[in-house]
C-alpha cells in the first residue's frame, strides 16, 4: 500500500515520540538510532520517508535490496543488511556496499564473507547477531557462545569490522521473555564494548520501547510506520 505522505509523517512522529519516551527513562545522553526495514512495504513510502529526514533503511533479502539501492541511487541513503544470508549470495551483498549487516549469524559464514571481502579488496561494518530467545527459528549464535565468537572474528577476520550485536526479541506475549532476551544481549554488548562494541541494535515495531529500556541504541522498525 501507497501510503501519503502525511500518513507517513503521523507514523513517524508516533514511532519518534515513543524513542525519545523511552530513551528518557534510559538518560538524557542516551541516543537511539532509527532504521526503517522496507521488506513489506513499497519503493515509494521509502522515497517518501526520505524526504521526512529518515536516512536509514534495511533490508532481509539481497534482492530486494539490490534492487532499491540501484533504484535511490541518487538519494544519500544508508542501507542495513539485516536478514540471514545464503553463502552464495556473499559477492551480491558486497557489490552493494551496504553501511552495516546486522545479521553475521556464525562463525563459518564471517569465514567466507572475509575472504570474499578480502578478494575485493574490501572491508564491511557487520553486526554479530545473537539468538538470544533460543528459537529455532532465528538466526544467530548461542548467548554462552557469542563472546568468543566475537573476538574469533575480530582475531581471524581483518576485513569485517565488528561494530556490536543485533538480536530479535523472543516471540511471545509474556513480557518477561522478552524482556529477558534484550537483558542477555546487554550483557553480551557490554562486555564487548572494551573490544570496540558500539552498537546494540534491537527492537522492532512491538518491542521497541522494552528494548531502548534494557539498553538498546538502534531500532528496526516497519510495521509500525507502514499502517
Ligand atoms: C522484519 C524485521 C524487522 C522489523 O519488523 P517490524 O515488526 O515490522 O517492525 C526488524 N528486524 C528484522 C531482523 C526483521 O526481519
Amino acid at each position: 500500500m501507497i501510503l501519503d505522505k502525511e500518513q507517513l509523517r503521523a507514523n513517524l512522529d508516533k514511532v519518534l515520540s515513543d524513542v525519545e519516551e523511552a530513551r528518557l527513562k534510559v538518560s538524557d545522553h542516551h541516543i537511539v538510532k532509527l532504521v526503517v526495514v522496507g521488506k513489506y512495504t513499497e519503493l515509494e513510502n521509502i522515497s517518501t520517508l526520505y524526504s521526512l529526514g529518515q536516512r536509514a533503511f534495511g533490508e532481509n533479502r539481497v534482492q530486494q535490496l539490490k534492487e532499491r539501492v540501484e533504484i535511490l541511487e541518487d538519494l544519500p541513503l544508508e542501507w542495513h543488511m539485516i536478514g540471514t544470508l545464503q553463502k552464495n549470495k556473499i559477492n551480491n551483498l558486497i557489490d552493494l556496499r551496504p553501511s552495516l549487516m546486522q545479521s553475521l549469524d556464525s562463525i563459518s559464514f564471517a569465514l567466507e564473507l572475509e575472504k570474499k571481502l578480502k578478494a575485493k579488496d574490501r572491508k564491511m561494518h557487520c553486526l554479530l547477531q545473537i539468538n538470544a530467545s533460543r528459537e529455532e527459528s532465528k538466526s544467530g549464535v548461542s548467548p554462552e557462545s557469542a563472546i568468543k565468537i566475537y573476538l574469533n572474528i575480530k582475531e581471524s577476520c581483518p576485513s569485517i569490522h565488528l561494530k556490536g550485536v543485533m538480536t530479535i526479541g523472543a516471540h511471545s506475549e509474556d513480557e518477561s521473555l522478552i524482556r529477558e532476551s534484550f537483558e542477555t544481549t546487554y550483557i553480551i554488548y557490554k562486555k564487548l564494548e572494551k573490544d570496540g562494541a558500539t552498537i546494540c541494535s534491537m527492537g522492532m515495531s512491538g518491542d521497541f520501547k522494552l528494548a531502548i529500556e534494557c539498553g538498546s541504541n538502534m531500532i528496526r522498525v516497519g510495521s509500525a510506520l507502514f499502517k
